[in-house]
């Protein structure tokens, strides 16, 4: 378990929703000589060589069991910022500025999201609009194509062609104008105003902005101890046995877990960590902390006269070796 941290507040015994005694788990835990040659066998077939379509049986020599701790604390959280946004007015009715302070952002009523389901949503504030005149156009809601620079047409390439070749052939393109009209306003000179879409006037509003995002930390415990040599990453991606869940608007530091007695501090550590990240523009919804105990087993065993070995891990008994079997070379005198 990585080091802990102290913290000025007292913590208290939480509800926990799920809270069994450790040793009830280690019996679910333990890997049994029979899922052990499962999981073996599983690995084994998966691998083979092919000049061996019939697979000799893995022989398990030993199982040493080796659980691991995770604890994870997830804290859903909900941020919020005002964003000016400016569009076309086009005769709506609006939130006129009414001389009233507009309200602190914390204290507007938004929608309660599901929690630690992560989105983001926009809502308009009222009193917050004003209608102005579209300064790109002037408020004529067209501006000077930038295509012909306003004259509605541009000198064609053929003008620029020695004058002895243009009197032989006329120039197709322009009829012999030396002049050809520009496609983008179609000859206007004058275009429909992008900003204020040719409205020429422009709604200046503000609108809230609301992020629901959630914070996850885990440390996983007891790795150091038994000199595991299964890549850590591995384990994200397997589930434990729960061993503890506490689901609440804030957890507290988990008290009184004495096996492994660390978890108290981890959880006091990364609960202060999550409150320190979330910082005055975030406020805490919800939080859930979980202990598990992730199985683990070192399997010895025998196959087509190697001693090998390999990691069983997590509930879904997944298999690691650090010598993959299809790498080894065996001798195949059966064709
Ligand atoms: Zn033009
Ligand atoms: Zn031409
Ligand atoms: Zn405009």
């Amino acid at each position: 378990m990585e080091q802990g941290a102290s913290m000025g507040s007292d913590p208290c015994t939480p509800c926990y929703t799920s809270n069994r005694d450790p040793r009830d788990y280690r019996n679910l835990i333990v890997l049994t000589l029979d899922a052990a040659r499962d999981a073996v066998r599983r690995y084994v077939s998966s691998s083979n060589c092919c000049c061996r379509p019939r697979a000799e049986e893995p022989v398990i020599e030993r199982v040493t069991q080796m659980p691991i701790y995770r604890y994870r604390l997830e804290t859903f959280t909900e941020t919020r910022h005002v964003e000016k946004i400016c569009k076309p007015y086009t005769g709506q009715r609006i939130d006129a500025p009414d001389g009233n302070p507009q309200a602190e952002i914390w204290d507007i009523d938004v929608y309660t999201p599901k929690m630690f389901h992560e989105e983001s949503k926009k809502f308009p504030l009222p009193g917050s609009g004003e209608v102005k005149m579209c300064p790109k156009c002037g408020g004529r809601g067209r501006s000077k194509c930038s295509g012909c620079g306003g004259s509605g047409q541009f000198r064609c390439r053929c003008s620029s062609v020695s004058r002895q070749k243009s009197r032989n052939k006329r120039c197709p393109s322009c009829s012999g104008s030396h002049r050809k009209r520009c496609s983008k306003c179609s000859g206007r000179g004058r275009r429909i105003c992008i900003s204020c879409k040719g409205e020429g006037r422009l709604l200046y509003s503000q609108q809230l902005v609301v992020k629901w995002k959630t914070l996850r930390s885990e440390v996983v415990s007891n790795v150091s101890e038994q000199g595991l040599s299964l890549p850590l990453i591995l384990l994200q991606k397997v589930t434990g046995e729960t061993m503890l869940m506490d689901d609440d608007v804030t957890v507290h530091p988990i008290a009184g877990f004495t096996d492994p007695p660390e978890i108290s501090g981890t959880s006091e550590r990364l609960i202060q960590d999550h409150r320190n990240v979330c910082g005055p523009s975030c406020h805490i919804l919800r939080q859930r902390q979980t202990v598990e105990m992730i199985p683990i087993a070192h399997v010895q065993y025998g196959y087509r006269g190697r001693s090998l070995s390999c990691h069983v891990y997590g509930r879904e008994r997944r298999v690691f070796a650090k010598r993959r079997l299809r790498n080894l070379s065996f001798s195949c005198s059966v064709l």
